[in-house]
């Protein structure tokens, strides 16, 4: 199918958070890890492409370098409007990455104007006044302010993407918003009459996003968080910039055998494995064992496993264990020789038929992906918010995968994520 949208984002968690929402409308949405190296093919994309990429805080000539490569893809692929989505802290430096990249894609794109409009109202981000709100907290005076690589020391969105562009930058506010998607489409070409290419939009509530979604869906190029973007399918259905057959099919066939891998130390998956433990066999990964012997030893185990059988491979451990490990090994080796761990058990279970995956943690995820060569996703339905389950392929096989961040997801989420799975197919 062509791409209506194409969406790029700054990180891998950003993507599937976009990627996620887009698809609640019940749209097909497909996920590629970085720009594809082929070509784009009819047959193989859908109506929501989204690129993952990592260019959150490289330099800025990479981060347009590999955007614009992206951008390139997804207009090969058809897309004739385009999503920019960074984090809803609007994690950046005076020197970007976030305005650079949109300046260049406006560039490319031949827009005179763009949005910015990071807010997510059900996570607690709102602006006003084209001040970001974190919680009831001014954005530099929330956590954010002690990030260790964009600490965020202003409030202001005009201010904070001023030192990134050229083009001028405004403000559309809360009280256009609230008169709705006239009186703002109004409000923005007041604005680029004035030459104001850079627009930040107050959003506070959902009601809000819809909003400005339908004021700034023709735009060439919109740019926030991923909310904005959440009424974009809705909105393209009604007015029949996509039809019917941009939703997705029924979940392909996935056979039954099934496993947890978690590398994350999260206090949300503590909780998970702990809930889970009674219910699957269990293997739990110690990184002085691996250290000193490898991973043989779970290999074997995993082995002699029922492919079928609900089980679960884990590193998840309690803070002090985990800063004993890292006292020992440092935290990087100790880091690496679990992800690497996980990597081997998660094609070994490939191997031995297992083609449900539920993985947790944000770098186990990335390293289990990356041993299972998956290099794209179709987005199907969320077990918990922010966590979709996703039909890929593996090594020539189908795969059901879903990536879980260390704090998302309630207690019983792997019962619940294959409950859900079961329910689907
Ligand atoms: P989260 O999403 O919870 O942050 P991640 O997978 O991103 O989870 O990060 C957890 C990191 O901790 C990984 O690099 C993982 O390999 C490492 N790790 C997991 N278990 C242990 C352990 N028992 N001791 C030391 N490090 C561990």
């Amino acid at each position: 199918m062509a791409v209506v949208l194409g969406c790029i984002a700054d990180d891998f968690t950003g993507a599937t958070d976009l990627a996620g929402l887009l698809a609640r409308s019940g749209v097909k949405v497909s996920l590629r890890m970085g720009v594809p190296d082929e070509a784009p093919e009819t047959a193989d994309t859908a109506a929501f492409e989204v690129i993952a990429l990592k260019c959150r805080t490289i330099p800025v000539a990479d981060a347009v370098a590999e955007t614009r490569a992206a951008l390139d893809w997804l207009k090969r692929a058809g897309a004739q409007r385009f999503f920019w989505k960074y984090c809803s802290t609007f994690d950046s430096t005076a020197e970007g990455n976030i305005g650079p990249v949109a300046e260049a894609l406006m560039a490319d794109l031949g827009a005179s104007q763009t949005m910015y409009c990071p807010a997510f109202p059900e996570n607690g981000r709102a602006i006003f006044m084209g001040n970001l709100f974190v919680g009831e907290l001014p954005l530099a005076e929330s956590p954010m302010k002690d990030h260790p690589l964009t600490p965020m020391r202003d409030s202001n969105l005009m201010r904070l993407i001023a030192p990134q562009v050229t083009g001028k930058v405004g403000l559309a506010n809360r009280l256009t918003v609230a008169r709705g998607a006239e009186a703002l489409k109004q409000r923005l070409s007041d604005l680029e009459a004035e030459g104001v290419a850079h627009v930040v939009i107050d959003a506070v509530a959902d009601e809000d996003l819809q909003v400005i979604a339908e004021a700034c869906q023709k735009m060439p190029l919109m740019t926030g968080g991923s909310a904005v973007a959440m009424p974009l399918p809705g909105i393209y259905l009604r007015e029949g910039a996509i039809t019917e057959s941009a939703k997705r099919a029924a979940p392909p066939e996935i056979g039954k055998g099934a496993i947890v891998l978690s590398g994350s130390c999260s206090a949300m998956t503590r909780a998970q494995v702990a809930d889970y433990l009674p219910k699957a066999a269990s293997y739990k990964l110690d990184p002085l064992e691996l250290a000193a012997n490898g991973a043989q030893a779970a290999r074997d185990w995993l082995a002699a496993q029922d492919p079928d059988a609900a089980k679960i491979v884990y590193a998840t451990a309690e803070p002090e264990d985990v800063a004993k490990v890292q006292a020992e090994l440092g935290v990087a080796q100790a880091g690496e020789l679990v992800e690497a761990a996980l990597a081997q058990l998660a094609t070994d279970a490939l191997d031995l038929g297992v083609r449900r995956f539920v993985v947790a943690g944000g770098e186990t995820s990335g390293a289990v992906t990356k041993a299972l060569g998956v290099t794209a996703m179709t987005i199907g339905d969320e077990i918990a918010p922010g966590v979709p389950w996703t039909w890929c392929e593996s090594k020539g096989e189908q795969i059901a995968m879903t990536l879980k961040s260390g704090n998302f997801g309630s207690v019983a989420f792997f019962t619940e994520a294959f409950a859900k799975l079961d329910a689907m197919s």
